[in-house]
């Protein structure tokens, strides 16, 4: 049997990389992934441009100023997408 546990709903107290992206012209988050000697190599989350500069670690909060958004989606809004969804969470918008 496969025991399968659920996040739990816990206040975010994380830090998040952010750093300027020539790619997108702006300071975005990034990640990390292996290049195929296994070394660890930046990335902006957004166009997979290679991140060469400083990252800087910022709370929740300083990075929702920046226009992320972190958290429980808000509410949906009503009718959906027309296409079966009627939450409005599935991101198409009818208008
Ligand atoms: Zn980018």
């Amino acid at each position: 049997m496969i025991a399968a546990t659920m996040p739990s709903p816990e206040p975010i107290a994380a830090s998040f990389p952010v750093a300027f992206c020539k790619g997108c012209g702006k300071s975005v988050v990034t990640g990390l992934t292996l290049d195929d000697a296994g070394i660890e190599r930046r990335l902006c989350v957004h166009c997979d441009t290679p991140i060469t500069t400083e990252i800087e670690w910022v709370s929740a909060t300083v990075l929702e100023s920046t226009g992320y958004y972190i958290g429980t989606p808000t509410a949906p809004r009503a009718g959906g997408c027309g296409g079966g969804c009627s939450s409005g969470a599935c991101g198409v918008r009818k208008n």
